[in-house]
């Protein structure tokens, strides 16, 4: 997506708590409660309050993010999030296609003030690719209570999307590096905002956190992005990698695409898969910078 659409999804706060009144209203049974509307239902859990126009998708939605915000937060931070002060709200809107997602955070002083997703496509795919990756960024907002680099946050987002994404994500990576469309790793942890190339960019960082994950495991790589923007890429890749500068880190992911990533076969089942990994491990350290900010991601269906 580009910077325009970022800042279209930036909405008032004062917006969102009224919005957010609005909600309280809906009761509480155990566990789920259902409440409908004509033309919309909405169903809230523990964490999540989710809107959209089929009951049965909607209950399938937050039932699944549930299970999704446990597994993802322990298979990257090692133990459970503590359950928000308020749900997060979905909007989902169902069509026949292909999933994307856009989530929008506010920070205040390290911590999430405020939180808010969309989800768009056929209900297996926003279940099965935009819903994990989308609640992939809530973890890592929580965790750093800041903006992350927006290489590794979309990177790092895409290992919890199923295998069928990533295979995508291997074609769009391969077909970058052979027509040298990739930057610098130098320029990529720097970029700030979307480039023209989403694609691309997407490819890259995708790539590049599963090579850092793949040599150093879930724990150095949230480090390695929390030191990057407080001491500087080049002391963070020396820190964590034990390698002179980013240059040289570019080098070493490049050697890494030509002779490891790149020969696996499509749909291969990625051992850096976040829902698969097997091994978790313990978080420690905690990015606790912040003026009061607001960051939209990309809306991710304009990926597809
Ligand atoms: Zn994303």
């Amino acid at each position: 997506m580009d910077t325009a659409r970022a800042d279209h999804d930036r909405r008032p706060l004062s917006l969102l708590a009224r919005r957010l009144s609005i909600y309280s209203l809906i009761l509480w049974i155990t566990g789920f409660v259902l409440a409908s509307e004509a033309d919309a239902a909405s169903v809230r859990s523990q964490n999540f309050i989710v809107h959209g126009p089929d009951q049965t998708v909607i209950r399938s939605v937050a039932q699944k993010a549930e299970d999704l915000r446990h597994k993802i937060a322990m298979a990257w931070l090692g133990k459970p999030l503590p359950a928000w002060p308020k749900p997060c709200p979905i909007q989902l809107k169902l069509t026949g296609g292909e999933a994307g997602g856009v989530t929008s955070f506010s920070f205040d002083q390290g911590r999430v003030t405020d939180q808010e997703m969309n989800l768009e496509g056929s209900a297996d795919r926003i279940i099965n690719s935009a819903l994990p990756h989308e609640i992939t960024h809530t973890v890592f907002a929580w965790h750093f209570g800041a903006p992350m680099p927006r290489w590794a946050d979309e990177g790092a987002c895409m290992l919890s999307e199923d295998h069928r994404e990533l295979a995508r994500q291997d074609e769009i990576i391969n077909g970058l590096v052979d027509r040298k469309g990739h930057v610098p790793l130098g320029t990529l942890f720097t970029m700030e905002e979307y480039p023209k190339d989403l694609l691309g960019f997407y490819g890259q960082g995708y790539s590049v956190s599963r090579f850092l994950i793949e040599i150093g495991g879930r724990d150095r790589f949230l480090k390695f992005v929390g030191d990057g923007t407080k001491i500087g890429w080049d002391s963070a890749t020396r820190r964590h990698y034990n390698l002179p500068d980013s240059k040289e880190l570019d080098r070493a992911w490049r050697s890494w695409h030509r002779v490891v990533a790149s020969r696996r076969a499509p749909g291969h089942l990625h051992p850096e898969s976040t829902l698969a990994a097997a091994d978790r491990e313990k978080r420690n350290g905690r990015n606790n910078a912040g003026q009061p900010t607001i960051r939209a991601q990309s809306d991710d269906s304009l990926r597809r």
